[in-house]
């Protein structure tokens, strides 16, 4: 009687005992087979690494182990290591860090990366959770492209611009320089298309885009955005630039696009563009009021002959006819 008891209980241990050794093994199979990379990490090295792991790293996985999860950062390593030192001294970390690795074969990958101390006895042990997301990185900065881009030049576009320009014009001047608008509108556009065709319209925007961006490429002095913000018309934003170096820039650009010829299957021929613009000489002046001080211009620029630069600013007065340029103040 008591010994058929015994027996099965001995049974029922065993079986238990076997549970648990399958339960450990299956365990350890699903942390290598799960899709995030996983490394068990004391402060001498790795002395775990599951297969996403070792992907992500690009080492084999028998040979991840005594590697140093530090020695694969690349740029951005600070914040990546701040979180592993806090986990080393018994943090879990809540908020994932991202961070760049360079992985055995030299290439970069970004990483989302979460560090957090495990409680066994003895040394200090982190587990580190690492999901590549190179890819989804670049989704991103190609649809971030797309949305702040004109497709057919590949300037920024209208919203983005008006986006920046409303976010400069939150902040007040800087002491040391301006805010200022150029709006630039092709002279007698219409006539391009009817002589040239559209096609042959569309290259002599992308060839205005060229000339204003080799223009702006050049320019130390000041912070610029440049933007297609209608069919024909552009805008220029100036942050931390001196007036005169303002006109200076829309001259240059102003004589660039009238001197670059357009080549069209109809012909080569030429442009030229007529300026508006205004400085916001208020510190506090809002951009719909300093844009549309530059469309006034733009206007007079239009009515005094086109290929002009206008701006409403008679101390500059002197700077424009010290000179023979298009400038007219
Ligand atoms: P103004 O000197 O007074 O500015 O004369 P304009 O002919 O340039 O001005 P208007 O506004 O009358 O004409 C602008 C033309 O620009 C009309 C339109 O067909 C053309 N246009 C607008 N967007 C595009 C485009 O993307 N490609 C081409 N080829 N033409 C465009
Ligand atoms: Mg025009
Ligand atoms: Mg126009």
């Amino acid at each position: 009687m008591f010994l058929d008891e015994d027996h099965e209980a001995l049974e029922a241990a065993a079986l238990t005992k076997q549970t648990l050794v399958d339960t450990q093994e299956r365990m350890g199979m699903m942390l290598d087979l799960m899709p995030m990379g996983l490394l068990i990490h004391t402060r001498q090295g790795i002395i775990f690494g599951n297969q996403e792991a070792a992907r992500l790293l690009q080492v084999p996985q028998n040979e991840v182990v005594g590697k140093h999860f530090l020695d694969f950062l690349s740029t951005h390593a600070e914040e990546a290591t701040k979180q592993m030192e806090e986990a080393f001294n018994g943090r879990i970390s809540v908020e994932p860090t991202e961070a760049e690795v360079r992985t055995a074969t030299g290439r970069v990958r970004t990483i989302k990366l979460i560090a957090g101390a495990l409680p066994w006895e003895g040394n200090p042990v982190v587990q580190l959770l690492l999901q590549d997301i190179t890819d989804l990185r670049a989704i991103q900065d190609r649809l971030h492209l797309l949305a702040v881009t004109d497709e057919l030049t590949g300037a920024f576009n209208r919203r983005h611009a008006f986006n920046i320009g409303h976010a400069m014009f939150r902040e007040k001047n800087p002491v040391d320089g301006q805010a200022a608008v150029a709006i630039l509108d092709v002279d007698h556009f219409k006539r391009v298309n009817d002589t040239y065709g559209h096609s042959a319209g569309d290259a002599a925007l992308k060839a205005l885009t060229q000339s204003v961006q080799e223009i702006i490429a050049l320019v130390t002095s000041c912070e610029m955005t440049f933007a297609r913000v209608g069919g024909e018309e552009f805008m220029i934003l100036f942050s931390g630039a001196k007036p005169e170096a303002v006109f200076d820039v829309c001259e240059r650009i102003r004589h660039a696009i009238e001197q670059r010829p357009v080549l069209s299957t109809a012909g080569t021929f030429r442009i030229t563009v007529s300026i508006g613009v205004a400085l916001r000489m208020e510190t506090d002046a809002s951009f719909d009021v300093v844009y549309s001080n530059a469309d006034k211009a733009l206007y007079e620029a239009k009515s005094s002959g086109r290929n002009l630069v206008c701006g409403a600013m008679p101390e500059l007065r002197s700077f424009a006819n010290s000179r023979e340029t298009g400038v007219r103040m």
